[in-house]
């Protein structure tokens, strides 16, 4: 048996974490099996669903990586397949068209609830032969009576509800279009899905859905249910807590290979191995080894990992992510400099593609401001002298190399008698605004000599002004 899972997002707003991880695990199911895996969106309901929505999840899976095999499936393009099921069902006896009025099911509900009970439709149309065609009309699933259904969750283990606990659901509404329920049973039987993976707000759906399989004759696939994400904070996850769409990471200067790594492990677990490559997840993953508690979303670890990935990711491909991000940025890259250099600078210590930007910001834009305690601390009378001899003999550099470049630094560091940090700093902070950052040769290479030296002028201005 070929294995085929899905995912099946409704098309209501952005492919946020939850769902992300959702498909992931169909994903890695499908590939570790060797089997199939297919999208499908589900947008029957046509005023919340969006044609942004449906590019915004077919975005996230493409920059996941997660490919999805054969076509991509609408489900508003099936309607003809579903009532063609639906008139089935009636004309077998298995559905019926029911006219109980909303205020009369309001009713039965506040009745139901006042004495206790579970809300349910009553049955009252099941057997009032009600004709097609009457205004109005919904067809409900004759759910049987008696006798319970039973199924293995592949995460939750032995579920078994009784018959008497499911209503009679509507499957089609009255104005024909058909119900989540139903669709969701029609699509993974004709689709062929042999496992169906996803979130465990479904599981009280499945049952019914269990029923339906039967109505159709059809064996139900196998089901996994996958526990919710947590914030930080224990409440269910939401835009609260940072978890937006899984763009939003890219456009924050996330790997995509460190938010798969990531969701992985999102409530999956194999050991205690944290780090797993695109090739590493397929061959370990498996259905037993999701945790049964709900996971947590943790944006430090997400950090680290992304951290992670950067240090391992070839310079040129880094270079290309950091050159759009300063696009975004309105910074342009000087002539002459090149960006691997930037990325071989910053890439240990930067944990996104945009923290990286921001840490090199200084050297695509002139310094405006110099960090204010810094100023104050090291531009003082003493690093006149310093900043004076330094800019004479850079001047006189012909092979403005970094070995050169130090060497100069390293002779007015001698000649002047001082420490290392007398000259180091506030060439440092004349270069960049700021007291820390990369080695000095490095910058100045960078920078290239003319900017450097401007830099350099303007900062003995500045610290001349301040005496
Ligand atoms: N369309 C449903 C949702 O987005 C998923 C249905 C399913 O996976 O069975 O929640």
């Amino acid at each position: 048996m070929t294995v085929k899972t899905r995912f099946a997002p409704s098309p209501t707003g952005v492919l946020h974490i939850g769902g992300a991880r959702t498909a992931l695990f169909s994903w890695l199911f499908a590939r570790h099996h060797g089997g199939e895996f297919a999208l499908r969106i589900e947008d029957t309901d046509r005023e919340r669903s969006t044609e942004e929505s449906v590019q915004a999840i077919l975005d996230g899976m493409a920059w996941l990586g997660l490919d999805h095999d054969g076509e991509v499936v609408f489900q508003t393009q099936r309607f003809d397949r579903y009532g063609e099921l639906i008139q089935q069902l009636l004309d077998e006896g298995k559905a019926y068209y029911c006219t109980c009025s909303k205020e009369r099911l309001e009713k039965l509900r506040e009745e139901q609830m006042a004495a206790g009970e579970k809300p349910r439709y009553d049955g009252k149309c099941r057997h009032a032969n009600i004709p097609a065609g009457t205004p109005g009309a919904v067809v409900r699933f004759k759910n049987p009576l008696e006798g319970e259904v039973s199924f293995h969750d592949h995460v939750r283990g032995g579920i078994t509800v009784g018959n008497a606990e499911l209503d009679d659901l509507i499957i089609a509404r009255a104005d024909g279009t058909p119900t989540y329920n139903f669709t969701v049973v029609v699509d993974d039987m004709d689709m062929g899905m042999t496992h169906v993976i996803r979130g465990d707000d479904h599981i009280n759906n499945t049952p019914r859905q269990i029923n339906l399989y039967q109505a159709l004759g059809v064996t139900p696939p196998a089901f996994a249910h996958v526990p919710m994400i947590l914030g930080d904070d224990g409440s269910r996850l939401s835009k609260r807590h940072g978890a937006v769409g899984v763009m939003q990471y890219a456009e924050d200067g996330y790997l995509p290979e460190a938010v798969l790594n990531y969701l992985v492990r999102l409530g999956w677990s194999h050991g205690d191995q944290e780090i797993f490559s695109r090739e590493e997840m397929i061959r370990l993953f498996d259905l037993k080894g999701i945790n049964r508690a709900p996971s947590t979303f943790n944006t430090s670890k997400l950090n680290w990992l992304n951290q992670h990935y950067i240090q391992q990711a070839d310079n040129a491909r880094l270079a290309a992510l950091l050159a759009e991000r300063l696009k975004k940025m309105k910074l342009a890259v000087p002539e002459g400099m090149n960006l691997e250099d930037v990325v071989a600078l910053f890439k240990e210590r930067s944990v996104t593609i945009n923290d990286m930007a921001e840490q090199a910001r200084f050297l695509f834009e002139p310094i405006s401001d110099y960090d204010a305690k810094a100023d104050k601390k090291i531009f003082r009378a003493a690093a006149l002298e310093p900043l004076q001899t330094l800019r004479q003999r850079l001047a006189e550099i012909e092979n403005w190399q970094e070995v050169d470049l130090h060497a100069v630094i390293e002779q007015v560091v001698n000649d002047l008698g001082v420490g290392f940090g007398k000259v180091g700093q506030p060439l440092r902070l004349a270069l960049t605004g700021k007291s820390g950052g990369p080695a000095n040769d490095v910058i100045l290479r960078l920078l290239g000599k003319d900017e450097s030296l401007r830099r350099i002028d303007q900062a003995i201005a500045h610290l001349q002004r301040n005496l």
